[in-house]
């Protein structure tokens, strides 16, 4: 064998290395060279060897400590016939490591020592509501009706017919899982699969519960209401506690997830707390100043137009805004952009005092400012 590569080395990790980076690293390699994902390779066999010895020890504190101090002679006390010298995978806890590690690699974790026929919670359901811009920005209360799956109150989820029991499945004798034991580089290795005979449950209905056709469950219209509150915004979801699926085996139901899709408002946009818009003024009134209504989601409210004010010139109202879904006292603003309308279909009275101002203006509208000297368009 060659000469063995420091543990540190082998993960690719600094000596002060903490637990999650060396599972991350350990991770990263067993994935990488997992006997499954290259069968065969001899060279992968040997680099997934050596980096779970190294991860074994390096993620024990106590056999840590002792190869920080002594090195690998801090394990070869055990023989070193073992091939990985002295280093004893049977005293290691391999399902912490699978159990750990190999969840995450192949998901779920039911490959290595799940459990199916324990207690598990429902699946969460989704459902769909639309608001309109208004109930976003003040919150509001929606009912919807969802088809909800309940535990048969016939056969008490059991899905036998009354009188009858469901039997124990033969052929995983009732565990829902099927045990392979496979000898394997680090000596015997179980992995568990469920059960195709009885799809995990461990049991076999052979007279169903008529009023659930042997499911266990069943379902039937629900109205549920939905408190939205004041400040969701388009696309967001609101968590309903128990109101999903029901859990097997004694489990608690899952969650409902409303997801809240806000229409569109002919005059206001959004974006985040804050509230856009536009208000058209006539010129007098730009030129002259003077008061002018402006929409918000409170109403209307009114708003005096400086003299001289230039057309998309963006003012705030602050505190005209969506409230924060944090805190519903906390509101954005209003971004009102002010758009000056050119008059069309003017009667013969206005074209004259239109052409009597102008040329009261010597031919400009505009002698001292607008061109040249722009304004922030926020002011
Ligand atoms: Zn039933
Ligand atoms: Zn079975």
């Amino acid at each position: 064998m060659a000469e063995k590569r420091d543990y540190y080395e082998v993960l690719g990790v600094d000596k002060n290395a903490d637990d999650e980076t060396l599972k991350r690293a350990y991770r990263k390699l067993a994935k990488k060279y997992h006997p499954d994902m290259n069968p065969g390779d001899k060279n992968a066999e040997e680099k997934f060897k050596e980096a779970t010895e190294a991860y074994g020890i390096l993620s024990d504190p106590d056999k840590r400590r002792q190869y920080d101090q002594f090195g690998f002679a801090a394990f070869d006390q055990t023989g070193g016939g073992g091939g990985f010298g002295g280093f004893d995978f049977n005293n290691m806890n391999m399902n912490d490591i699978f159990g750990d590690i190999f969840g995450d690699i192949f998901g779920g974790g039911s490959r290595y020592g799940g459990n199916s026929s324990g207690p598990q919670r429902g699946a969460s359901l989704r459902a769909l509501i639309h608001i309109t811009f208004e109930e976003a920005v003040f919150g509001c209360t929606k009912e919807i009706e969802l088809t909800l799956k309940d535990v048969c109150t016939s056969c008490g989820g059991s899905g036998a017919k009354a009188g009858t029991s469901p039997e124990t499945c033969p052929n995983c004798h009732g565990s829902g899982q099927i045990r392979h034991t496979q000898q394997s580089i680090f000596g015997m290795v179980q992995n568990i699969e469920t059960c195709p005979n009885c799809q995990g449950t461990g049991k076999i209905i052979k007279e169903k519960c008529p009023s659930c056709h042997g499911s266990g469950y069943t379902s039937s219209k629900k109205r549920i209401q939905v408190t939205v509150p004041a400040g969701i915004d388009d696309g967001q979801s609101i968590r309903i506690r128990d109101k999903g699926e029901p859990g097997r085996n004694g489990g608690p139901r899952g969650d409902l997830l409303v997801q809240v899709q806000v229409e569109q408002h002919p005059i206001f946009q959004r974006d985040g707390v804050n509230i856009f818009s536009t208000a058209p003024i006539t010129f007098a009134q730009a030129a002259l100043g003077g008061d002018i209504r402006i929409s918000t989601v409170d109403g209307d409210v009114v708003y005096t137009v400086k003299p001289g004010t230039q057309t998309n010139t963006r003012i705030r109202l602050k505190g005209k805004g969506v409230p924060s879904l944090h805190n519903r006292n906390v509101r954005g603003d209003q971004y009102v952009t002010l758009v000056i309308q050119t008059p069309t279909n003017l009667s013969k009275e206005a074209k004259e005092a239109l052409k009597q101002f102008d040329e009261a203006c010597g031919g400009h509208t505009d002698t001292n400012g607008g061109g040249k000297k722009k304004k922030k368009f926020w002011e």
